[in-house]
């Protein structure tokens, strides 16, 4: 017989967590599978400033260990284990973790985040997080009144250099074509910032560093095989994101990009009981604060939909 859970948590960012803090306040008995990155991608950032409540900043994967131990605190089953398939097509649900254990759950809340593209480069692992930063709202901060660039052309690129050339002296675009997938209004911000000089059909050969970090980067003209060095201690990554929801998309509405869609002013998805919270169904604000916003969400409408079907 599958062990037959009332409410299954699957993801463990601030969403997750969050949400089993709720959950097991309210006495849902939530078991959490945390999956392959356990406490998401957070656990990738350094210092973490903008989360509401630390005065002093905290490092991410501290953050996400007190966030764990305050969900267990309160009962919550943490394990580890990824979730490999579902079937929501039965009632109650089943999901399938590491392709062996077969579970069912009453209420499901999908916590399983997005992760970040990369450019694939070996040196942009070295410096993950020595100078190189998939995320300027997080990590802009730490480059005040120094040269960044940052890769991509569409939106989130855009606005991130807008959102760096605040802060830093100069920031060096760098788009593989000759225009910027951007909105019009973007475009406009990055073209009009004098601190923004964008590098058109450019691609990175190369992150340069040394033990302190990076030191600059390799730029190649994709028409001319030109390349240029740059100066720089701050490399961002804009090229997009993506939600970690393909094992749903033959159940929940997913859009085209793949976040999941939840019903205007809640957490609920198409299908009753699923309910989607943080990055996986958030393509425009993707903050910790956000996630652990919507999380709190999601466990309150679970514990209202298990209550008005009398499974709670
Ligand atoms: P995106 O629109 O998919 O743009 C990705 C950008 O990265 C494109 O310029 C793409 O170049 C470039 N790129 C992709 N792979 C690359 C690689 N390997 N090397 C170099 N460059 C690469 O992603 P996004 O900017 O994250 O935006 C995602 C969605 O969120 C969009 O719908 C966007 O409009 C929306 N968004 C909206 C706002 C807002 O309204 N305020 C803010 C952020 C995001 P190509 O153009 O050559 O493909």
């Amino acid at each position: 017989m599958a062990e037959h859970i009332k409410c299954l948590i699957i993801g463990s960012g601030p969403a997750g967590y969050t949400a089993a803090i709720y959950a097991s306040r309210a006495g849902l008995a939530p078991v959490m599978y945390q999956g392959s990155q356990p406490g998401g991608q957070l656990t990738i950032t350094n210092d973490v400033e903008n989360f509401p409540g630390y005065p002093d900043g905290i490092q991410g994967p501290q953050m996400m260990q007190d966030l764990e131990n305050q969900a267990r605190r309160f009962g919550t089953d943490i394990r580890f284990g990824m979730a490999t398939s579902v079937d929501f097509s039965v009632s109650p649900k089943k999901v399938v973790i590491d392709e062996s254990t077969e579970l069912t759950a009453d209420a499901v809340i999908i916590a399983t985040g997005a992760s970040a593209k990369w450019l694939g480069l070996e040196s942009e692992k070295k410096y993950n997080g020595l100078g190189v930063s998939a995320c300027a709202v997080c990590d802009g901060f730490f480059y005040r009144n120094q040269v960044v660039a940052i890769v991509g052309g569409g939106d989130t690129a855009a606005e991130e250099a807008t959102y760096l050339a605040n802060i830093c002296s100069k920031v060096h675009m760098i788009v593989r074509r000759e225009e910027l997938r951007a909105s019009l209004i973007m475009q406009k911000r990055v073209l009009n910032n004098p601190k923004i000089e964008v590098h058109w059909n450019s691609e990175t050969d190369e992150i340069l560093g040394d033990a302190s970090g990076v030191t600059g980067a390799r730029l190649k003209n994709v028409k001319t095989g030109e390349t240029t060095d740059l100066t720089l201690t701050g490399f961002f990554v804009a090229i997009g994101h993506k939600p970690n929801t393909d094992i749903f998309k033959d159940y929940l509405n997913l859009d085209e990009a793949g976040y999941i869609q939840t019903i205007k002013g809640s957490t609920n998805t198409n299908i009753e009981g699923v309910f989607a919270c943080g990055d996986a169904q958030d393509n425009i604000y993707r903050q910790a604060v956000t996630a652990a916003g919507t999380g709190c969400m999601a466990a309150l409408d679970a514990e209202r939909w298990l209550a008005a079907n009398e499974l709670h």
